[in-house]
């Protein structure tokens, strides 16, 4: 597979990477600012790639031969291997929040009685995920198509109107494990569930959205997007509780500082290497009591530690 032979290319010139969402993505050391843990995070199947410490970004793994001025013979690999890449297509343009609709062969779980969906709600329950959160979040699943295989996880604008969606493998055996939606990522996350008059809890998968279950946004990534971002500061939200890994911290704390400066409350969890959904709700809960609020001093503090 191609995935693969980027994969092993990529490691002769930088070195051995770790697997990250499910073998959709691999991770490196980065070229440009050489930290001494793996923070380049590159997409196989699209070869984006950006290291989460330096900024520093492309779109083709052709890129990261010249950073690291790799040998002809890896150039040549390259070409081999991006022969097998449609990069066209991928180019093609996401549609406009409000008009994305789910892939086709995606259907209702509740509503199923196939064989097929009993695998989904098995799945689905090993991840803490009730039959209460499959009618609340109106979680689908497909036997066919692009997703099949998949539980397909919703997220609904304010207007009710899908504005994303994750799909996950129930087949233990899938190579990928993970599709997100080929659409923008600059929306909320549950905006549909979110109440802008209590405080709000960011994390980065839809299943710790619903493993926290009140008032959590999904960043789908790491990364807090512009309209999340204007929707926060607009709202009357006073407390913004942060419940993200290291890597997503880093680019949360540029946008603490603008929140504490409005007078919002930021609260970090110390999540201890372990994301809401592999904790569950209790020990999750357990940790949001303990959260104390960030002051402008201690985000310098925690960024210097983090990077
Ligand atoms: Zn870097």
């Amino acid at each position: 597979m191609k995935e693969d032979a980027l994969k092993h290319l990529l490691e002769s010139v930088l070195g051995k990477s770790k697997s990250a969402r499910g073998g959709e993505e691999a991770v490196f050391k980065c070229p440009s600012c050489n930290h001494h843990k793996k923070k380049l995070t590159l997409n196989l199947s699209t070869q984006k790639h950006q290291c989460w410490v330096c900024g520093y970004k492309g779109h083709r793994a052709f890129k990261l031969l010249k950073a690291v001025d790799a040998p002809p013979a890896a150039y040549e690999a390259l070409k081999e291997i991006d022969k097998q890449y449609n990069f066209k297509y991928k180019k093609v343009k996401s549609l406009p929040s409000g008009s994305l609709q789910f892939p086709q062969g995606v259907m209702p779980l509740i509503s199923s009685s196939a064989i097929l969906s009993r695998h989904a709600n098995h799945y689905l329950s090993q991840r803490g995920i009730t039959p209460q959160d499959i009618v609340k979040y109106n979680i689908h699943y497909s036997e066919t198509g692009d997703l099949k295989n998949m539980v397909v996880i919703p997220s609904y604008d304010g207007d009710g109107f899908l504005n994303y969606y994750v799909g996950r493998s129930f087949d233990k055996n899938a190579y990928i494990k993970h599709k997100l939606a080929s659409a923008t990522k600059d929306i909320v996350g549950f905006e549909m569930l979110i109440n802008w008059d209590l405080p709000v809890i960011l994390c980065e998968g839809a299943f710790d959205a619903m493993t926290i279950k009140r008032n959590a946004i999904p960043l789908f990534g790491k990364k807090i997007s512009s309209e999340l971002m204007k929707k926060i500061i607009q709202s009357k939200c006073k407390s913004i509780y942060l419940a993200l890994d290291d890597d997503a911290l880093l680019d949360a704390f540029e946008h603490a500082k603008k929140f504490i400066s409005l007078g919002k409350k930021v609260y970090l969890l110390e999540m201890e290497g372990k994301d809401p959904n592999e904790m569950g709700f209790e020990k999750f809960n357990e940790l949001l009591f303990k959260a104390q609020p960030l002051t402008t001093a201690d985000l310098m503090r925690k960024r210097l530690s983090l990077s």
